[in-house]
């Protein structure tokens, strides 16, 4: 399986790190190695010094799909999930800097976190979802699936058209305004429509 994050997907996360608003989806991919399973601790790489939680919407893909248009997008999920794209935001930093890929800040082992998912049926309308992130019990981050600048469905045509999507792939639907970072010793826990999905430390 693989991870499909999209970045600037939520207009006031991108004033907050002054990036410019895009024309179709941006994306990137994290490999399989990315992954922190549900409530397993977060451990912070020793070669960043500015690591990032960014709570995002996951949505898992149900099948094999290529080309797929919108309107059948919604086909090629059933469960909605809540994840965390931990970023090496200073490695981020001078990537973009540099004009080189990101793939040292976003798609190093453990920075995917997936928490439980919620079928699909039992939420009325994806675009219709509040979601937010408890640090040490506060609450630093909340986000709408509403204010999403491109849908989960448009998302998940635009990828196909450049990346077959399979069984099992995970695509994180980008992060809303509030990121920050984490320490030792914090705890995560993450929450959509209000139940909990993940909870966790960082090591
Ligand atoms: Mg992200």
């Amino acid at each position: 399986m693989k991870f499909i994050c999209i970045g600037r997907n939520y207009a006031a996360h991108i004033a907050e790190l002054q990036h410019s608003t895009p024309e179709n989806p941006v994306f990137f991919m994290k490999p399989e190695s990315a992954i922190t399973r549900c409530n397993r601790p977060f451990f912070i790489p020793d070669f960043s010094q500015e690591v990032h939680y960014e709570t995002e919407v996951i949505v898992k893909i149900n099948r094999l799909g290529r080309h797929i248009q919108e309107k059948f997008a919604h086909l090629y999920y059933d469960e909605i999930g809540l994840g965390v794209d931990f970023t090496a935001r200073d490695l981020q930093r001078a990537c973009i800097r540099d004009g080189e890929p990101w793939e040292i800040a976003k798609a190093f082992d453990g920075s995917a976190v997936v928490g439980k998912f919620v079928p699909k049926s039992e939420l009325p309308d994806v675009q219709d979802l509040h979601f937010h992130l408890l640090l040490n019990g506060n609450q630093v981050q909340t986000g709408h699936t509403r204010d999403m600048l491109f849908s989960i469905d448009q998302l998940i045509s635009y990828v196909s058209h450049f990346v077959t999507l399979k069984m099992g792939d995970i695509i994180f639907t980008g992060t809303p305004v509030g990121v920050g970072p984490v320490k030792i010793n914090d705890r995560l826990e993450g929450f959509l429509e209000g139940a909990k999905l993940f909870d966790f430390k960082v090591k």
